[in-house]
């Protein structure tokens, strides 16, 4: 196995901050995987997929490991399900649209999300109302510390809103992931700017959700290529009863979501926006103008800026609203 050393991290972060890492390797196989983590393993260690939730503010001393298991099979088929298992580095829209060709339902909501197969379950991605969880039924790991395999069903990956046992810990390194996927579908109508561009269709095939919802997201995100950017930069915050109350005192028309027993969601971008940060720049980061949640680099290639520019956003929407919000993007 080839252990590359003091190798540029630029382009493997949506971000484009640059930083090196001292050890860095592309594990091909779980065996491989196993031979690293035992010739290893005092070093420091962080788990790379496509790069698209992270960026870099410093050099990375110690190993970083890249899994590349690309492979996809099915294994099992009936005449209702099939389930299918893909390796951590396959890219995630690619197997979007692989099942969607096939017309095996329950990713075509998650369409264009970037990034690797590896990495869907760690913040238990979502978009349109579905999540990784609606239909991961296992998934494969090798414990970082002990170099063991280790396999959770979807009860034990502990899945919540951008939340997983694997955020949580950090121990494990996804290998592989099942997906449980149907052979029928049904739409349902449930959001506005879905319906208005399938423009009234209400039994739309699975390819033209597909593609109505890579329209939208290609207007109202930033070309990750042209502006680098990681997604949402913060997560929506989620507020009990009483900080729901306070906040409403403040903005009267803040949008609220009930989301269980005194468990209420508020818009992360709204704020931003009310604290006037929409399409704000400060030297070379700034916000989108489409998306306020969306921090875009204009030109750094300092993580440090990134950094301090969400700082800034936090400060200012803690000061003016009295919510801290927290970062979706993990920062190294
Ligand atoms: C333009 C844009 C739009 C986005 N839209 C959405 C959206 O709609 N919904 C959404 O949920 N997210 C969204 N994201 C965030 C991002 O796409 C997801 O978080 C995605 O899962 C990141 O995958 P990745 O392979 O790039 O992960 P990385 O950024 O490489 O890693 C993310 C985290 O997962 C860990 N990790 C990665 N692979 C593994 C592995 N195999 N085993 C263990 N740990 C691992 C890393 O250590 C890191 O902590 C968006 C991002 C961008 C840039």
């Amino acid at each position: 196995m080839k252990i590359q050393h003091n190798k540029q991290l630029q382009q493997y972060n949506s971000f484009r901050t640059k930083a090196v890492a001292r050890l860095f390797c592309e594990p091909q196989s779980v065996d491989e995987l196993s031979e690293i983590l035992k010739s290893f393993p005092d070093e420091n260690k962080l788990i790379l997929g496509a790069g698209n939730n992270l960026f870099f503010t410093k050099n990375y001393d110690g190993l970083i490991i890249k899994p590349a298991m690309y492979e996809i099979n099915i294994i099992s088929d009936d005449e209702n399900f099939v389930e299918i298992e893909a390796g951590a580095a396959v890219e995630w829209d690619n197997l979007v649209e692989e099942c969607v060709s096939k017309g095996y339902s329950g990713l075509e909501n998650l369409s264009l999300i970037p990034g690797s197969v590896g990495a869907s379950p760690i913040q238990n991605i979502g978009a349109y109302g579905s999540e990784a969880k609606d239909t991961i039924t296992l998934v494969k790991t090798v414990d970082i510390k002990t170099g063991e395999q280790k396999e959770f069903t979807n009860n034990e990956c502990r899945f919540g809103y951008r939340d997983s046992i694997f955020k949580q810990t950090r121990r494990y390194i996804i290998t592989s992931v099942i997906f449980r996927l149907n052979k029928s579908f049904t739409y349902e109508e449930k959001y506005v700017d879905l319906s208005r561009e399938l423009k009234g269709n209400l039994t739309p095939s699975l390819s033209q959700i597909r593609e109505a919802i890579i329209a939208i997201r290609s207007r109202k995100l930033p070309d990750v290529n042209k502006l680098p950017n990681a997604g949402s930069f913060f997560k929506n915050p989620i507020l009990t009863k009483e900080e729901k109350e306070a906040l409403q005192k403040k903005i009267v028309d803040v949008p609220i979501y009930n989301i269980g027993e005194n468990s209420f969601k508020t818009s992360a971008a709204f704020l931003i926006e009310k604290a006037g940060f929409k399409g704000k720049t400060i030297g070379k980061v700034g916000t989108y103008e489409n998306h306020a949640l969306v921090i875009i680099n204009l030109g750094t290639e300092d993580g440090n800026d990134i950094l301090n520019f969400a700082q800034e956003i936090r400060n200012e929407v803690d000061k003016q609203f009295g919510i801290i919000l927290e970062p979706e993007v993990w920062i190294f």
